[in-house]
């Protein structure tokens, strides 16, 4: 018997101890606001309000700023239940002294029974001005949404894919509600952007504070323009547990522009200082800056990068034939089939005279082999058509890989040469991987008919 007593006293003393520290206030008071027991956080709120120092009742304490609490318990019938649920109340600044910012209390009454309330009080002055704040932020945001025509403004989650549809989507890409939950290589052709690039602008974005990219992207209609791409991370990126909770999500923020116009006469330049002249594909300048920026990002997202490093046939045997017209045209022709056997996210470069070199992102060396042996036999069938004839070319390979962005660009394109020259030896018209032996393969030249 006295056991259990001991118990009930234990369990009692634990009770009073978790009110004494909850990290609310909590007051106990009777039906006429008289109060039984308080804990340090309500005298905390309460006291600095107290006209007469002491704290005996609470409808008295908070007669100023809440005169209808009394009333409010006395109307309140049923035995037991909420009288008020998170009631505001507006404390105002202490009389006398420092000028004090107004502060504002959440009031929460459960009666517990005829005799007992209990009163729940929560400080949530700041809570309130962030909501405030957010919600100026919110109106901030939709006016510049609904006003503005030709960006798109869209809050993209942790693997960049789009949190919510708004108007401003619509107006600038034609995409209308389907594009919420897709991600952003959405607005990209198909194949002008891998999912790992995808992501890399994301891990750009959190290193460097934004990425920015500028490129053709295409509207729901399949029309293309010029966008410039600027991706942010939030201010509240990581604490992603929350975000999922409230299913937010948010981790970047995405600005989309059409940027056709100035991008016209900018692209005139660029093309002019990347390109070649002959074939338009992209030249031995602009394949460098490439592969070092592909090697960059493979270093930090481990992937492997293919090069391949293609020559033509004894191509001096073609002009010394067709005259130097018609080579150009069988280069111009390469140039075509080149373009067209590769993807849009792989950079095809013409590097020399009969010299071609094609990077592909994300590529290991046996796909990348595949795909030179493959190219090799299509254009060993494919004749070009020039001056009424029918000009045959063959064309040989070298395959070269870079693991992790590892070696850089000199290393990368020294193997692929050294693959292609293989490749030459080994009798032309046919594609080799790079191996140590490639270095030092005996020089033997192969007789092979044109
Ligand atoms: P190999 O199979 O060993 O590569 O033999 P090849 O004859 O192709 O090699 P070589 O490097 O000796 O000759 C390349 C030729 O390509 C020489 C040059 O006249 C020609 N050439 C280079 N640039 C152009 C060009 O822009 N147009 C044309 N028509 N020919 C070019
Ligand atoms: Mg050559
Ligand atoms: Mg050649």
């Amino acid at each position: 018997m006295s056991d259990s007593l001991a118990q009930l006293s234990a369990e009692y003393e634990a009770l009073i101890q978790f009110l004494y520290l909850a990290p609310v206030g909590l007051v106990q008071l009777d039906a006429d606001g008289e109060i039984a027991m308080i804990n340090p956080i309500a005298a905390q709120l309460l006291m600095p309000h107290s006209r007469d120092g002491g704290l005996d009742n609470l409808f008295v304490a908070l007669e100023d700023v809440a005169p209808d609490l009394r009333s409010q318990c006395r109307q309140y019938t049923a035995s037991s239940g909420k009288i008020c649920d998170g009631m505001h109340v507006h404390l105002h600044a202490g009389s006398g002294g420092a000028k004090r910012m107004p502060q504002i209390l959440s009031v929460t009454l459960l009666k517990l029974d005829a005799s007992r309330i209990m009163a729940v009080l929560d400080d949530i002055t700041e809570q309130v001005r962030r909501e405030c704040r957010q919600r100026q932020n919110d109106a901030w945001l939709n006016a510049v949404l609904t006003g503005i025509t030709d960006y798109a403004l869209a809050s993209l989650d942790a693997e960049g894919r789009l949190c919510e549809w708004n108007p401003s989507i619509g107006r600038v890409t034609g995409f209308g509600p389907e594009a919420q939950g897709q991600t952003y290589a959405m607005f990209y052709p198909t194949d002008a952007i891998t999912p790992e690039h995808a992501l890399d602008r994301l891990r750009e974005a959190d290193a460097d504070g934004w990425a920015l990219d500028e490129s053709r992207l295409l509207r729901a209609d399949g029309s293309a323009f010029w966008g410039s791409v600027m991706i942010a991370p939030l201010p509240e990126a990581g604490r992603e547990a929350d975000h999922a909770a409230c299913g937010d999500g948010a981790a970047y923020c995405l600005i989309l522009r059409d940027v056709t116009d100035k991008r016209d006469i900018a692209e005139r330049r660029r093309r002019e200082a990347f390109s070649d002249h002959l074939t338009g594909l992209a030249n031995r300048r602009a394949l460098f800056e490439a592969t070092s920026q592909e090697l960059a990002r493979s270093r930090a997202a481990p992937r492997p990068s293919a090069m391949i490093v293609i020559d033509a046939d004894h191509f001096k045997a073609i002009n010394d034939q067709h005259g130097h017209p018609g080579g150009d045209a069988v280069l111009q022709h390469l140039a075509a089939t080149l373009l067209d056997a590769f993807r849009d996210v792989d950079v095809v470069a013409r590097i020399g005279g009969e010299e071609f070199a094609v990077l592909l992102p994300s590529t290991d060396l046996a796909h990348a082999l595949d795909l030179a042996e493959r190219l090799c036999a299509r254009v060993a069938r494919e004749a070009t058509a020039f001056d009424g004839q029918a000009i045959l070319c063959t064309i040989s390979a070298g395959v070269a890989v870079a693991v992790d962005g590892d070696g850089g660009v000199d290393l990368l394109l020294k193997q692929a040469d050294q693959a292609l020259y293989a490749a030459k030896r080994a009798g032309r018209n046919r594609a080799l991987a790079w191996q140590p032996e490639s270095v030092d393969a005996p020089v033997q030249e192969v007789i092979d008919g044109v």
